[in-house]
């Protein structure tokens, strides 16, 4: 105790550079405090610190973090109520640049896995940074010591110690993400990919808040009696909702009858929700990959041969490379690199979708010859894709009846509620047929695995060798070069993208001129589940990204190289 408090005076006053001297491990009396990394300047990011408590004094039950699922669930709320706390209990602005702040990451409306906390046998562990103060550039040293002792025992006092937080509400999200979890796994034996819960809340709160929209209008979600199914949760009981069974199923509707707004609901429900978001009861089977055209993306030496053939000059489309894709050709290879690391259910939207992609109608093969028109549409290869791959797809489409030919189930949205309407949708079909022709032959294409060679991987930029570093959800700067993950749209949080960007180099050194992308990625999440995020680096801001999001970011990275 006394070792922090004079280290903190001996070195008052002095220049900044003396706080490394303050780095290290210190033992109180029922925690740890480690202080990880120093920051150079009061301006630079925040330093880096540990406090672990062992769980003697956190007192909660092994059955609170035993199993995987509620370990994650008690990690989510523990760093949701510190950051609660931070708000309570921290004065905030102690003098120059970041001086007197602290900040945990901070998670949003999904319940990921992240190293924020962590919860042992042994001990809960909060990470977080901390401004240690200055003013100018000279140390202050009083500062610091009211941050340790006066705020930061409050802190963690009120945060990880049971008798100090509400153990209902705890409870309740531990049971909800057990909930969630257990409907999830539900889905394959029923024969299902998606499902969502009547009463379910999905419209947002608007395009930048991802918080359940609160109007006095909102439409709960309830389900057409004909889809109905009702799941076992248990510490629900049975919920009842919307099964959407594999193959292929088309959600149609006028403009702005919530067609989009249900689609991304399934796209997220590969996450769990905390409670009260609305989207808590709707699931969707893990390799759920929503898909949409991304014009001016890289390729690397994709097949897209199985959607696009004779390109203009004879560019190869079975080993197709670009630096600039259009949108059909981009949404190919978005389909082919999915389906790649195992996609099992696709989610497309008429609204971010190519139209030459989806759909090319009689009136058009007539006028424009096949040998002319390089793109096979994928209502043509929807249908073999699930019967040649088991591979579902969901699609948006209120622009064209084309598909209802190739659907196995058709859902209508009419005033944000749905509607199954397949009967109709064949009838109308086979009152009038659309005479096109069927394309792309009676097989799928075939899908092949590709090796990605380290070689293509540089992170160095001027003199340091390797400079990594995310700047938001959407960007990594990798050496020389951004990754661009705009498009990217199941990845939720920049600490999914901090989590990517870190995984890829880690992967580099696994690259063997063998392995394919999918069993370097597939072994590495292997060791990930088995060893933690610590795997990478003993870090309090990543969360768990899945196999889809980090093939997504090596796919686009513009020097990537293919054996
Ligand atoms: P579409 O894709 O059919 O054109 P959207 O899904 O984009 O429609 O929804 C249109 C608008 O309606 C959005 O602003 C959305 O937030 C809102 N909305 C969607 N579902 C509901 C609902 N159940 N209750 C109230 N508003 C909703
Ligand atoms: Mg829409």
């Amino acid at each position: 105790m006394l070792n922090l408090k004079r280290n903190l005076e001996r070195i008052d006053g002095r220049g900044y550079r003396a706080y490394q001297e303050i780095k290290g491990r210190y033992e109180f009396e029922g925690s740890t405090l480690f202080i990880d990394y120093v920051q150079g300047d009061p301006f630079a990011p925040p330093s880096r610190i540990r406090v672990r408590i062992p769980q003697e004094i956190t007192g909660f039950p092994r059955e609170f973090y035993e199993k995987r699922i509620c370990n994650i669930a008690l990690c989510d709320f523990l760093t949701r109520r510190f950051e609660d706390n931070i708000k309570r209990f921290v004065k905030g602005n102690r003098g120059t640049g970041n001086s007197g702040r602290v900040t945990i990451d901070y998670p949003g409306q999904e319940i990921l896995p992240r190293s924020s906390m962590v919860v042992t046998r042994e001990y809960v562990e909060a990470r977080f940074s901390m401004g240690l103060p200055a003013r100018g550039r000279r140390v202050l040293a009083q500062a610091a010591e009211a941050m340790f002792f006066e705020e930061l025992p409050k802190l963690v006092s009120y945060s990880l110690i049971l008798r100090n937080l509400d153990k209902d509400q705890l409870i309740a999200h531990l049971y909800s993400c057990e909930d969630q979890e257990a409907l999830r796994g539900e889905l394959p034996e029923k024969k299902l990919v998606a499902f969502i819960a009547n009463g379910s809340i999905l419209p947002r709160a608007s395009g930048v808040d991802d918080r359940p929209l609160k109007s006095g209008s909102v439409i709960p979600f309830k389900s057409p009696i004909e889809l109905e199914v009702s799941l076992p949760a248990p510490n629900s009981g049975r919920i009842c909702g919307m099964g959407i069974p594999e193959g292929v199923t088309l959600i149609v509707g006028g403009g702005y009858h919530g067609k989009t707004t249900l689609l991304r609901a399934i796209e997220r429900g590969i996450y769990n929700h905390i409670p009260g978001d609305g989207r808590e009861k709707v699931v969707s089977i893990p390799d759920t990959v929503k898909i949409r055209a991304e014009d001016g993306r890289s390729v690397k030496r994709v097949d897209i041969s199985a959607f696009i053939n004779n390109l203009p000059l004879q560019k190869d489309t079975s080993d197709f490379s670009t630096e600039n894709a259009s949108g059909s050709t981009s949404q190919a290879a978005n389909i082919i690199e999915s389906l790649e690391m195992g996609a099992k259910l696709l989610l497309i939207d008429e609204d971010t979708s190519a139209t030459n992609f989806m759909i090319r109608d009689k009136r058009m093969q007539e006028l424009v010859a096949k040998d002319k028109e390089p793109i096979t549409p994928f209502v043509d290869k929807v249908g073999l894709l699930y019967k040649d791959y088991g591979v579902s797809t969901i699609i948006v489409i209120g622009g064209s009846g084309d598909y209802f030919d190739v659907s196995n189930l058709v859902i209508a949205m009419d005033d944000y509620l749905p509607k199954e309407v397949t009967l109709r949708a064949k009838e109308v079909a086979s009152l009038y047929p659309t005479h096109r022709r069927r394309e792309g032959g009676e097989v799928f294409g075939v899908i092949k695995g590709r090796v990605p060679l380290a070689e293509g991987f540089d992170p160095s930029r001027g003199k340091r060798g390797v400079k990594i570093s995310v700047k938001d959800r959407s960007t990594i700067l990798y050496g020389r070069h951004a990754i661009d993950l705009w498009a990217v749209e199941q990845l939720v949080d920049p600490s999914q993208t901090r989590f990517i960007a870190s995984a890829i180099h880690y992967l580099t050194r696994h690259m063997d001129e063998k392995k394919s992308l999918r069993e370097i990625i597939t072994h590495f999440m292997e060791k990930i589940e088995e060893k933690s995020l610590d795997l990478l680096f003993v870090h309090g801001d990543y969360a768990l990204a899945r196999r889809h999001e980090l093939a997504a970011a090596i796919n686009r990275l513009r020097t990537l190289k293919i054996k």
